[in-house]
């Protein structure tokens, strides 16, 4: 097997025991871009040289026996979170040149772990979207298909990692994108609960919603990742000040007697039959591992779509008002200010940014903020409370990812409402603000990836990771590599 199909674990025996170096990991990883990456096109920045850089510091420390977790494993980064000196886009025009001058906390937290940064990874603009057709470069493609969208708006990240272009990557999810692009593209995707991890340099889009999170080939290298960046930070006042466990530790736990909730709501008309058939059968083999399925009710869940696409919207347009020409990145001339501030705006932003801004300033107007933000903010409430009954029930729920398993590119793209809808199975977790991974449970006649969903409690990234693990380790759904 080449090195950049490998998983975290394996690599790093590799490397301890020296049997490998970084740059023949990086060797494998590089390759594989050149072979690959014109045809997938997951990659905004691919940032070689400084990779090399990065992999000479992490030999050292393992040649002085410093390592850690991460020490010398190519990793790549979504294009919303800020990397000092190297071009952080958002996919956006508006940020073409934008280089930042200062580290995320994520990536500061992985570069203190000695990672190497094989490059920023494409996105919908800002975030928004769910295939990568948003993109102010262009469209990133499924790596089991490639007349498919790999999903996002992470699905860059997501169909780096599918097409072994990377070990590992991380993602952010607003509404579904980091679960939404892992289940189309066949890999693992974990969005940690609100508060888990700082979201410090990440590009804003929905503050409320926002949470950054792994996307890799199985759940150990997920855990793995969420030990790395997880934790408190001065500088996110979101960020919660618990304890951070041991993620890995909590893997090859049995699950006997854990009950899993089935949300009647999840299993709703409309949803793909290779889908659902390839989920029914996901839960029938967690409860031959001695899980007890309860059928549970999130009954709000009809308004969650409706409620996100205010509230995302309205904070999306506050966050997006920084860009005005002045601060950042792009700057068209006009003949006074404002002209200015309006050329550089309708010039920099993509359609759906566009319409997203509308949408969300007309939400907060006065006179229609109580009947559209207010009211949403309601409902929000409804559908966290929702889980925490359905969680008094239960310890997990499981439900499919998406309703769809990849569609094809240009398919959704005349109709922001169907487009909408193949977030319709994640949107409530993010409202909710628990935490919920995608990890993969079988393929379509099509040969695309389906992905499960486990929700867990508040802060409850354990239990997750737990069930994800002993699901996973009784299937092989997580070897299979899509052949390019
Ligand atoms: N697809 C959803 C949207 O377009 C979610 C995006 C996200 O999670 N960043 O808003």
């Amino acid at each position: 097997m080449k090195l950049n199909e490998m998983n975290i674990r394996e690599l790093r025996r590799l490397l301890d025991n020296r049997e490998v170096s970084v740059r023949d990991v990086l060797d494998d990883v590089y390759g594989r871009i050149d072979a690959v990456e014109d045809k997938v096109k997951a990659f905004i920045t691919v940032s070689r040289d400084e990779a090399y850089r990065m992999a000479e510091h992490a030999q050292e420390s393992i040649i002085s026996n410093r390592m850690s977790l991460l020490s010398g494993i190519p990793i790549a980064v979504k294009d919303n979170m800020c990397t000092k000196g190297i071009l952080t886009t958002c996919a956006s025009k508006i940020l073409h040149n934008f280089i930042p001058p200062y580290e995320s906390t994520v990536t500061a937290k992985l570069k203190e772990h000695l990672y190497i940064l094989v490059g920023k990874t494409n996105l919908d603009e800002f975030a928004m979207g769910s295939s990568t057709e948003n993109s102010g470069f262009h469209t990133s493609r499924n790596p089991w298909n490639l007349e498919c969208v790999p999903g996002g708006s992470s699905g860059g990240s997501a169909a780096a990692v599918a097409a072994g272009e990377c070990i590992a990557a991380v993602g952010s999810d607003t509404g579904g994108s980091i679960r939404q692009p892992a289940s189309l593209c066949g890999v693992v995707g974990l969005k940690p609960t609100y508060g888990r991890v700082s979201r410090y340099g990440l590009v804003a889009f929905a503050s409320s919603l926002d949470q950054i999170g792994p996307i890799t080939r199985d759940v150990s290298d997920a855990a793995a990742m969420l030990t790395a960046i997880a934790g408190h930070d001065p500088l996110d006042s979101t960020s919660v000040s618990y304890d951070t466990p041991d993620y890995e530790a909590a893997l090859g736990k049995e699950i006997k007697g854990l009950r899993i909730g089935i949300p009647k709501e999840f299993f709703i008309e409309g949803i793909d039959k290779d889908v659902e058939e390839a989920v029914h059968t996901a839960i029938k083999k967690i409860e031959s591992l001695g899980a007890k399925a309860v059928e549970v009710s999130l009954p709000h869940t009809c308004f969650a779509t409706a409620a996100y696409y205010i509230l995302a919207t309205s904070e999306a347009s506050s966050n997006l008002g920084r860009y005005d020409g002045v601060k950042y990145g792009l700057r068209e001339s006009g003949k006074d200010l404002i002209d200015m501030y309006m050329k550089t705006r309708a010039k920099g932003f993509g359609t759906e940014v566009k319409r997203r801004i509308m949408l969300g300033t007309y939400a907060l107007s006065s006179g229609y903020y109580d009947a559209y933000y207010k009211k949403a903010q309601q409902v929000r409430t409804l559908i966290k409370n929702d889980f925490a009954n359905a969680f008094k029930e239960v310890d997990v729920i499981v439900t499919p990812t998406s309703p769809t398993p990849a569609f094809k590119v240009g398919e959704k793209t005349t109709d922001p409402l169907q487009m909408y809808l193949s977030d319709i199975f994640t949107i409530s977790v993010n409202l909710a603000g628990v935490p919920g991974i995608s990890i993969p449970c079988g393929f379509t006649k099509g040969n695309l990836p389906v992905g499960l969903q486990i929700i867990g409690k508040h802060f409850d990234e354990e239990t997750l990771l737990k069930a994800a693990y002993a699901y996973e380790q009784s299937t092989d759904w997580h070897m299979r590599r899509p052949s390019l």
